[in-house]
């Protein structure tokens, strides 16, 4: 069985770093001031190539997105940046529309082109029309089904075809939406979505500004225009059937904690489908995991959809079981103690989980110190403490607890 890439978000070095570390093929990541996931989302360039050398020397590849819509005042900076990226060897660069594409043809016409997802690619021609201009790899657009999807992969062997398996829905076509730029000038068409699509409506009618009807599904919530999540966890095997060569995990924005429980998750899953081939089935426990990171519930999108429809979520709120406690800094053999980076507030007697890439090591806080050796009752986020434990534990797992139960043991 072919394997495909597993692609992973990486917003920063440290994501990139926690993506390498779980098991990911490729990490895609937003350069300064040209990708579609404005500010925390981007990397500086010297972040970039210590990143590309990382990865490289992992034998995981990078890929940069420059998928802004590039107005004019945009060029200028592209022009700068792209033989800046060819020259720390990304390995290649995501565009949305064609300006971006001629300039990357006259700098560094060796760098390979991927076309995202933003350039609304739902057709066999479409696919063919870029695959004369030159481009290697296609994004999907998400509204495509795997029907849909294997034809094309069928038509067009010689294009390699991504698309998105896991992560947050919009509910704006490919996400071309002024929602968010209509309600607190933060557009999604410039990668800065605040994601008012999630938030509470009223319906207010203009004599009776006071009594405003609330727009309600259930007793708490309207969820009009609330898309759940996507993940395709539990159809792996009709995704690999359709043909496509990348398994793109959405999320730029979502948190170190996140990349690790997906890429953990979906490296198991895909590693025993190509190993296991019909004799494969989804395991309960990598569901189960990914209901740990925040999620608003999942759907499988438009995978088999005949139509063009969604789903809207349950809850308008994110479902949030688990949260990080922490990222191992370093393991001390001799004393047989971890130094953990603390992402939330910690408590003796609390319960965590170490998500080791094979398996999940668990942890009962007996006691604390602080780097003076100093016993801690508690520790917050941003401190570093050591705790006893008596396996080795590899620098960058990360560590978690329970939301409801402060960090207890939840059994
Ligand atoms: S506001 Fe919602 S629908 Fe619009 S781009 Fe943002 S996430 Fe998508």
């Amino acid at each position: 069985m072919r394997k495909p890439e597993l692609l992973i978000p990486a917003g920063n070095l440290e994501k990139l770093r926690t993506a390498l570390l779980y098991g990911a093929d490729a990490v895609y990541v937003g350069v300064a001031g040209l990708s579609l996931r404005a500010g925390s989302a981007e990397m500086s360039m010297a972040d970039l190539a210590a990143g590309v050398n990382e990865a490289h020397a992992k034998g995981v590849k990078v890929y940069a997105a420059a998928n802004t819509f590039a107005r004019n005042t945009d060029l200028e900076l592209a022009k700068k940046i792209i033989p800046e990226l060819a020259a720390i060897g990304i390995d290649a660069l995501i565009i949305s529309e064609p300006g971006m594409l001629r300039l990357i043809r006259n700098s560094a016409p060796q760098l390979p082109v991927h076309l995202s997802t933003q350039a609304n690619t739902t057709n066999i021609e479409a696919v063919r029309f870029w695959h004369d201009q030159g481009v290697k790899r296609i994004v999907l657009a998400r509204e495509l089904n795997l029907k849909e999807v294997g034809e094309i992969a069928t038509a067009v062997p010689e294009m390699e075809l991504e698309i998105f398996i896991h992560g947050a829905m919009c509910m704006a076509y490919s996400g071309r939406c002024y929602l968010s730029a209509f309600r607190n000038r933060r557009s999604a068409n410039e990668g800065d979505c605040s994601q008012p699509c999630r938030w509470e409506y009223l319906l207010h009618e203009s004599t009776r500004p006071d009594d405003p009807l609330i727009l309600r599904e259930d007793d708490r919530y309207s969820y009009l225009l609330s898309s759940k999540d996507l993940c395709l966890i539990e159809c792996l095997p009709d995704v690999l059937a359709s043909g496509v060569t990348s398994l793109k995990i959405e999320g730029r924005m979502k948190s170190t904690y996140y990349v690790a429980v997906v890429t953990r998750t979906y490296r198991q899953a895909l590693d025993a489908l190509t190993q296991q081939k019909e004799k494969y089935k989804c395991r309960q426990e990598w569901i189960d995991e990914l209901t740990k990171i925040s999620n608003r519930g999942y759907t499988t999108g438009f995978a088999f959809a005949e139509e063009k429809i969604n789903e809207t979520s349950q809850d308008v709120k994110y479902i949030q079981t688990h949260e990080p406690a922490g990222t191992v800094l370093q393991y001390n053999a001799a004393q047989k103690r971890i130094l953990l980076g603390v992402r939330n507030r910690l408590q003796t007697g609390g319960y965590l989980e170490l998500l080791l890439p094979d398996g999940i090591a668990t942890l009962t806080i007996t006691e604390m110190t602080d780097k003076n050796g100093n016993e801690l009752s508690e520790a917050h986020s941003g401190n570093e403490i050591y705790l006893p434990f008596d396996r080795q534990i590899p620098v960058g797992i990360l560590a978690r607890q329970t939301v409801k139960s402060g960090g207890n043991n939840p059994e």
